[in-house]
């Protein structure tokens, strides 16, 4: 059932009004006789949300047992301590990242950005894990996958050569992780990360946690690349601590560049760090989404495939209180996700995919202060979920 009549809906918490989905995609004009309706009970209609930078593969949300962190402070700690911990238990990327995706749609997100673990130890076995995801999924919700180095290149001969595989096996980006930090040689790793993107042909996003003017180094390098090798548009930098960290008239200088090729920063807005800010982002034209990271995994035990949840930390971090700052948090997992990440046909415009959710809230502020349950979650014209239960 691709075509819809969607009655007495509030479309981002606007006027009541009908609206008509056809194939698949939202269309103007008056219902065909006979097009299935749904009663909309008047609620707020907002388009189906965008993560734009999680990680399907690492989760262990859909595991009986919880899982007791006792991690080291380090990103070092972090990494080795994952590689452990799946080499002693087995750990199924597919049967977890499908467990994840499942729970995104059921709570409205039809589209997901993930970066995916390419290692030494593990091979492309997640790639192929969240590949099939992706093809479960096929149709309901839009799943990218990032090959990502997570515990570098340069130290682990032949990731290059796995990464170069996972690209060549369906990955749709090249990733990258700390140049300077982790890889200590950042002109080797980007050589080796911007070279598979041009053979490829496909687009870059790299982690870069790394704070101040390290990290505005690493990223001016970034930069260069993307001019040198015509990549306008088709680079993200994921997180960008350093951009909340440096003085104000460095940190506009790179935003300039950034806004001038297109780059893009993917951010948590996570509590314990400097974080870019929204508002200086945006105001320098900059696209900046949101996304998770993680989700209960062996680096964190939060995080949650609610995305308006997201959408309210993004607000608190960022000390949005209006309602019209609110929105641009909203943003963040909705149009600016999709802009920055690539997914087409996006919002409620006629000609849309149709993608919807339907929430109990009087205002798009409300929905992301309060996160009720979704009512309805629609993917392609298709009614996938009820009440936050997928339907079979
Ligand atoms: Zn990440």
């Amino acid at each position: 059932m691709t075509d819809l009549l969607l009655r007495n809906v509030r479309p981002m918490g606007g006027t009541a009004t009908d609206l008509l989905v056809r194939g698949g995609r939202i269309a103007a004009g008056p219902a065909p006789a006979g097009t299935p309706v749904e009663d909309g009970r008047g609620l707020l209609l907002l388009p189906a949300f965008v993560e734009g930078h999680t990680h399907l593969d690492k989760t262990t949300f859909h595991l009986p047992d919880w899982l007791v962190n006792e991690v080291g402070p380090r990103i070092e700690d972090k990494i080795d301590t994952e590689r452990e911990w799946r080499a002693r238990t087995g750990h199924d990327a597919g049967v977890a990242s499908l467990a994840m995706a499942r729970a995104f749609l059921a709570a409205g997100t039809t589209r997901v950005r993930s970066h995916v673990d390419v290692d030494t130890s593990g091979g492309t076995r997640h790639i192929e894990g969240v590949l099939a995801t992706r093809e479960a999924m096929r149709g309901l919700q839009e799943i990218q996958l990032v090959a990502f180095p997570q515990s570098g290149i340069l130290g682990r001969q032949g990731t290059d050569t796995l990464l170069d595989a996972a690209l060549s096996m369906g990955a749709d980006i090249v990733g990258g992780l700390d140049p300077c930090a982790i890889e200590r040689d950042p002109v080797r790793h980007l050589d080796i990360v911007f070279g598979l993107a041009e053979k490829h042909g496909k687009p870059v996003d790299i982690h870069l946690h790394e704070p101040g003017t390290m990290g505005a180094f690493s990223l001016d390098l970034i930069l260069e690349r993307t001019r040198a090798l015509g990549m306008e548009g088709r680079v993200v930098v994921s997180h960008a601590f350093c951009l909340g960290d440096i003085p104000e008239r460095d940190r506009d200088g790179l935003l300039a560049r950034m806004a001038a090729l297109g780059v893009a920063i993917a951010t948590t807005a996570p509590a314990s760090r400097p974080v870019p800010l929204v508002a200086a982002c945006r105001a320098a034209v900059v696209t900046i989404f949101g996304g998770n990271d993680g989700i209960r995994d062996t680096w964190t035990p939060y995080g949650s495939p609610d995305m308006l949840e997201r959408a309210m930390l993004i607000g608190l971090r960022n000390n949005f209180r209006r309602d019209d700052e609110v929105a641009i948090a909203f943003d963040c997992v909705s149009a600016a996700g999709a802009k920055g990440c690539g997914f087409e046909d996006y919002g409620l415009e006629p000609g849309a995919r149709a993608d919807l959710v339907l929430v109990d809230a009087r205002s798009l502020a409300e929905a992301v202060v309060t996160r009720p349950p979704r009512r309805l979650v629609v993917s392609g014209g298709r009614i996938v979920a009820r009440d936050g239960a997928l339907l079979a």
